[in-house]
């Protein structure tokens, strides 16, 4: 029988927060659990194609670059466009691709629109058992989400729903679940799906690990904080953002419950920590059912997050490799040890995961190639365009990597220049991993080489795209 895959998707999960990738601490002590039983497979350099949701889920889920597939920017900001576009190049989800092949579809997602295709089952586990009551149905019927849909507007919203939540439980109003609730939904799902006797497969977006960080309990995340050190008012950092839409979102959206600085990164901590947990529930859940054995896991994050950079904090806009670096792992995986060390992106996962089920795709494109296959030393691209479009390209040896806009206007971005420094950015990552030397000037040639690599795949992605574009009519 083909495997069964599950796709794990943790929003805005960054490699350098693991112990895989060289954090100090351990936020997943049952992934390490697994690794250490020579379960668990994950590869070094991995790298999303793009800084937001959309675009990403888009990739991940279609072999695509965004270039390629359309989709360039998130919720509220996707312009008709993109969609247009979308459809035109006639992209098409794993999840279309594998129901098509016998698979039973299951996604416990919230995104909704696009992302829905190809899944016999969609949504939030309440909307799937139909268990939500009734003060939760109103907030989130169709017409009150699509009246809130900017995600800015939504801020005040989700805080406020936040805060209800915070004395009803029961109701649910905050329109995403935690982790663990999503997996007790997705475990109840699997008991009917298993009874088929057809493989499976089944995609969880988590959101726990995208601010503001409100699912995490105490306990789990006070094990990452420092005790006895300088304790930063939040009101103090908000003082130094000088874009006020930016300080309104922080204050309201991403932080609101947080009150010093020094918290932030342990409570994303706990939040990893916590789907860890939520990890080791599915697992124990696959071993019990005994069908473990024939389930291949993956998990990544559709990007990272810069968190606080200058003493600010960011988001996940910009390509810094906070953003752009982001884990792959494996549980269960079929595959050899040097899959480890190759250079791969999320438009490899689709490839990856149609090989694994030995299913033939005839007459589809994709951009990535399964990590069996990809060459060592591939390039690492990616795009943004949420403030305005910047491209980022990785020297082959992974040294060097030159962030750029192609747009000479100087505007920065529209929140207050956090998510870009300069207009051609280049730094050297050996000596400054954390990116905080621009030396564009010193290595001119340098910049000039990765331009030109730049250039080269937009040129050839724009050319995909428009060749994908062309319909033939009868
Ligand atoms: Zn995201």
């Amino acid at each position: 029988m083909k495997p069964n895959i599950i796709l794990l998707i943790s929003d805005a999960l960054r490699a350098m927060n693991l112990k895989f990738y060289g954090y100090k601490e351990d936020t997943t002590p049952y992934l390490s659990r697994l690794y250490n039983k020579g379960e668990l497979q994950f590869i070094e350099n991995f790298y999303s194609t793009t800084d937001q949701t959309d675009p990403s889920f888009t990739t991940i889920l279609s072999g695509r670059y965004p270039l390629t597939h359309g989709i360039l920017r998130h919720g509220p900001d996707v312009r008709k466009e993109d969609i247009i576009t979308f459809n035109k190049t006639k992209t098409r989800l794993l999840s279309e691709l594998l129901v098509k092949n016998g698979y039973q579809t299951i996604a416990i997602d919230f995104l909704g629109r696009w992302h829905k295709r190809g899944f016999k089952i969609y949504g939030e586990p309440d909307e799937i058992h139909n268990t939500k009551t009734t003060i939760s149905k109103i907030i989130r019927h169709k017409i009150i989400k699509k009246v809130l849909k900017g995600t800015y507007i939504y801020a005040p919203y989700e805080s406020l729903a936040i805060r209800i939540s915070q004395f009803y439980p029961k109701h649910n109003i905050y329109f995403k679940l935690d982790g663990i609730s999503y997996m007790i939904g997705a475990i109840k799902i699997l008991d009917q799906v298993i009874k088929e006797k057809k493989p499976f497969f089944l995609m969880i977006h988590f959101w726990d690990t995208h601010t503001p960080f409100t699912n995490v309990p105490r306990s789990l995340w006070k094990k990452y904080f420092k005790k006895g050190i300088n304790r930063t008012p939040m009101n103090e950092m908000l003082r130094k953002i000088k874009n006020d839409k930016w300080r309104e979102i922080v204050k309201n959206y991403h932080l609101r419950r947080i009150k010093y600085v020094e918290e932030i990164e342990p409570k994303y901590n706990g939040e990893i920590n916590y789907v860890d947990y939520a990890i080791k529930m599915l697992i124990e859940y696959l071993e019990d059912r005994k069908i473990y054995e024939e389930t291949v896991i993956f998990l990544t994050g559709d990007h990272g997050d810069n968190l606080v950079r200058d003493g600010i904090f960011v988001g996940h806009g910009g390509l810094y490799q906070r953003v752009i670096k982001v884990p792959l792992i494996i549980i269960n995986s079929p595959f050899n040890k040097d899959i480890r060390k190759k250079h791969s992106q999320h438009i490899d996962l689709v490839p990856t995961i149609i090989e694994l089920t030995g299913i033939e795709i005839k007459n589809y494109y994709l951009d990535g190639e399964s990590l069996t296959k990809v060459n060592s030393k591939k390039t690492i691209f990616a795009v943004s365009s949420v403030a305005r479009k910047r491209y980022a390209v990785l020297s082959d040896d992974l040294r060097y990597k030159l962030i750029y806009s192609p747009t000479i206007d100087d505007g920065m971005d529209k929140y207050g220049g956090l998510w870009m420094k300069d207009r051609i950015e280049l730094y050297d990552l050996t000596k400054d991993p954390d990116e905080k030397i621009n030396v564009a000037n010193e290595y001119p040639d340098i910049v000039k080489e990765l331009e030109a690599k730049i250039n080269t795949i937009v040129t050839r992605l724009n050319r995909i795209r428009m060749k994908l574009s062309i319909t033939l009519h009868k």
